[in-house]
């Protein structure tokens, strides 16, 4: 017979801009399964919560099958949502617009007749990565994520950073450059025109076409390209990651000041760059002298997939079953 606490499980999904990800969590915070579909957030609202609710169903039913009683749900959510509420947040971008408002939490809820929790992919990644992945030993730690933007989350003390108006650790936008690029959102210079997978390829596509030097690269490379070919010895690609080491450190620096964390952990698709992405961002943060940057380890998400979908897992675990402990090592 199973340890009473080890049968308890929760559900994780991670809603993102290009996939639709779920997992079962056991107790004691293993991940037991994991299905992925296509994003469908650029869906009407509907059809996005009926997609959610399709592959929930179907984890809590092979959860079921096999003994597990599911004691929740948790997603995490590419689109910003209001934490007390459940409701999504107005977006920065006017393409999705149409979500305002919408009641994801409680739809799921009622769809699923289980206890739901929705909340932001940044914080959820930063909880993950600090239960199970590259947070284990530390008690505080500010994760990054490098993907299509720029988020995180912040952990301190054990303790998630409250996010009372759903916004909370919106690194992406923090200013850089007063004369920089214009962002979306409206502003200039923010950090996630210079550091995300987006700027890494406009930049790339730049410098391709303006530049007859010997490159693997194509005329509109990706990011996952660029970094395949710095990882296979190209001189260009190389350049372009450390040219975007150099933003991402002005951007740390700023979040070593504030937080004043022992652990700064890089995620999103482009922390697969790894020690090519993190060794110049970690040399020009010591290159200030700042006693602060010299105090914190800089190193890449050790759950790159499943970071987001970990943390809503074990959050809804803790809330709803209160089954979910974090091991000390
Ligand atoms: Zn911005």
């Amino acid at each position: 017979m199973r340890d009473e606490r080890i049968a308890l499980c929760a559900i994780g999904l991670d809603l993102g801009g290009s996939g639709l990800k779920g997992g079962i969590v056991d107790g004691a915070g293993k991940l037991l399964k994991v299905k992925q579909v296509p994003s469908p957030v650029h869906s009407h609202p509907e059809q996005i919560a009926d997609a959610l609710v399709t592959l929930l169903q179907a984890l809590a039913e092979e959860a079921n099958r096999e003994g597990w009683q599911v004691v929740g749900a948790g997603v995490s959510s590419t689109l910003d949502v209001d934490p007390q509420t459940g409701c999504f947040l107005p977006p920065h971008f006017d393409h999705l617009q149409r979500w305002q408002g919408y009641p994801i939490a409680q739809y799921l809820e009622s769809a699923l007749s289980l206890p739901v929790l929705v909340e932001n992919d940044g914080p959820m990644c930063a909880w993950g990565e600090y239960l199970v992945g590259a947070g284990k030993g530390y008690d505080s730690l500010v994760m990054v994520t490098l993907g299509s933007g720029v988020g995180g989350g912040v952990v301190l003390e054990g303790k998630r950073l409250p996010n009372t108006l759903g916004r909370a650790a919106y690194f992406g936008h923090l200013c850089i450059d007063l004369d920089g690029l214009i962002c979306p959102c409206g502003r200039r210079g923010c950090w996630e025109m210079y550091v995300s997978a987006t700027a890494l390829e406009r930049r790339a596509a730049e410098v391709v076409e303006s530049e007859a030097r010997p490159t693997h690269l194509g005329k509109q490379p990706t990011a996952q390209q660029v970094v395949a070919a710095a990882q296979d010895g190209d001189a260009l690609a190389t350049e372009l990651l450390n040219e975007l080491a150099g933003y991402l450190a002005v951007g740390l620096i700023d979040l070593a000041n504030l937080f004043a964390p022992p652990l700064l952990v890089i995620g999103g698709g482009l922390s697969r760059a790894g020690e090519l992405l993190l060794a110049p961002a970690r040399q020009q943060m010591n290159a200030l002298r700042l006693p602060i940057c010299s105090e914190i380890a800089l190193v890449a998400s050790q759950l790159p997939f499943e970071a987001g979908l970990m943390g809503a897992a074990l959050l809804a675990l803790e809330r709803f079953g209160g089954v979910y402990v974090r091991n000390p090592n």
